[in-house]
């Protein structure tokens, strides 16, 4: 053990490194499986590390703790679905700000216990003291009121997307000043307490943080809560970096930075990718307007498509050449993934070449469509991003858009005047032939019409994803009707 405490910052270093390697992994499907490896194992080093670092531990508590936390995490890791990741990342998100929080008001009282006891009974005791400094204390001060919004915004973007009753989105007039309000009261009992040192003013900036962490978030549209958790992740990750600067530990800065800016990147992605701005995601319910568009909210014109069965669909594509599939919420909705990829098979078996397009905003969550086509096992070289793509879309024969919507809609490219327009889009249009399976001509996330389900090229092939990526592939087996 003295080994441990000896080398120390050595095995610090170790899992800084580790975490660096782990996000590289992560940025990869191939290598995502290693990437997570590394990340446990870094893990284990900073957890294992700074319990034998620690001064004078509880040994039972610490030990109950991990044990504790190990169980809920294993029993929550295996049963989660999918579906409910958004969620079960921002309830983690939650708790890395209620720790930040904690820490914060326990190395507040560690140390007025210190000052009170006096540097003479101390040093009588052994214990060596120096009064905290001013940098310590701000930041602290900081770790602990972003850690607070952290926590209660993270509590309420974890109700939204798991539908609960008590998570209500908040609108009106009133919510703009209050939310100025909380905020600059919560910096003026923080600024108030940096310069006194007062705990009176310590306890209501917590408090006021707190409350500020939920009316911030309660007037974003639940559409928008997957860009406000990736943000909260980047938040939870600096309130971690500044308490690491108040205990010292560096593999907490290290971990926390890691943390914050690639959780920032995430959610510059995700912005860029829905053409909209952070402050728009983050204020743009509480301005009374902007947020989200909701579905159904796009102007209803009658106007004509052409519809065909999942027969005529799987016999036009199986006497093509190549066959682009671009999956979207709609596949993700009816879980047909893995009739997608049976349907894919199929086509290959025929000699059609088969290949997924993804858009990065496809679904609701950052890398859903990869997700699922993984869970399928669906072969990572048959999965392309939108940039290795869209260039081959004019040499397509056939592209068959299932569930997605938004992100095949060339308002974006064509028209200035649509709220999407400037968003980057699979360019599905430029195909020779385009089959769009959904159940109704009904807009999706943005609540937008699509130019592209009344194209000429266009065969709409209304159903459920599931049920008729089914019937296509029994139609392509000849085993069809
Ligand atoms: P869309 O929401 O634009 O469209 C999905 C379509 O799927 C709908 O039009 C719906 O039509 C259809 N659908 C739904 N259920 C089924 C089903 N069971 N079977 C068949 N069709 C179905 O999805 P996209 O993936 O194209 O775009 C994603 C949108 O979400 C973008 O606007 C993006 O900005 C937004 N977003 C994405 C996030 C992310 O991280 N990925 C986060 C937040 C927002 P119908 O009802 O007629 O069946």
């Amino acid at each position: 053990m003295e080994f441990i405490r000896d080398y120390a910052d050595w095995f610090y270093l170790i899992g800084a490194v580790l975490f660096i390697l782990t996000l590289r992994g992560l940025s990869g499907p191939k290598t995502a499986i290693a990437g997570n490896r590394y990340g446990m194992i870094a893990m284990a080093i900073a957890v294992l590390t700074t319990f034998f670092v620690a001064d004078h531990p509880v040994i039972w508590m610490i030990v109950g703790a991990m044990i504790l936390g190990a169980i809920i995490g294993i029993a929550r890791a295996r049963t989660v679905p999918m579906t409910q990741m958004p969620e079960t990342v921002a309830l983690m998100h939650s708790l890395v700000g209620l720790a930040a929080v904690l820490i914060a008001i326990a190395a507040i009282i560690h140390n007025n216990k210190l000052v009170e006891l006096g540097p003479e009974l101390l040093a009588a005791n052994g214990v060596s003291f120096h009064e905290m400094s001013k940098v310590h204390l701000f930041e602290l001060f900081v770790g602990c009121f972003v850690g607070a919004i952290t926590f209660t915004a993270s509590v309420f973007a974890y109700g939204k997307l798991a539908a609960k009753k008590w998570a209500k989105t908040i609108s009106g007039g009133w919510v703009k000043p209050v939310q100025a309000l909380i905020f600059i009261a919560m910096l003026g009992f923080g600024i108030h307490f940096f310069l006194s040192g007062s705990m009176t003013s310590f306890w209501a900036m917590t408090a006021l943080a707190l409350a500020f962490g939920w009316v911030w978030i309660a007037p974003v549209g639940g559409g928008d809560m997957p860009v406000v958790v990736s943000l909260l992740n980047s938040f939870s990750g600096w309130a971690a970096a500044g308490i690491g600067f108040t205990l010292e530990n560096n593999m907490l800065i290290v971990a926390g930075s890691l943390v914050g800016s690639s959780g920032a990147i995430l959610s510059y992605i995700m912005c860029k990718a829905m053409n909209r701005s952070i402050i728009n995601v983050l204020f743009g319910g509480a301005m009374g307007g902007a947020a989200a568009p909701t579905a159904g909210a796009g102007e209803q014109v009658q106007r004509n498509y052409r519809s065909g069965s999942a027969d005529d669909a799987g016999f036009l594509m199986s006497n093509a050449d190549s066959v682009v599939i671009v999956p979207g919420y709609g596949m993700a909705q009816g879980r047909a993934q893995n009739a997608v990829k049976e349907l894919a098979n199929l086509l290959k078996e025929q000699g059609v070449t088969v290949r997924f397009a993804i858009h990065p905003v496809a679904g609701r969550m950052p890398g859903h469509m990869n997700v699922l086509l993984a869970e399928a096992d669906v072969p990572y070289e048959d999965i392309l991003e939108m940039d290795e793509i869209n260039s081959d879309f004019p040499a397509t024969d056939v592209v068959l858009v299932i569930g997605a919507n938004d992100v095949v809609n060339p308002a974006a490219k064509d028209d200035p005047n649509s709220p999407i327009y400037g968003m980057p889009i699979l360019e599905a249009h430029k195909a020779r032939t385009i089959m769009v399976i959904k159940r109704s001509m009904a807009t999706g996330y943005a609540g937008l019409d699509n130019d592209l389900f009344y194209n000429d090229k266009t065969m709409m092939v209304f159903g459920d994803a599931k049920k008729v990526v089914e019937d296509m592939t029994k139609a392509i087996n000849g085993t069809g009707h």
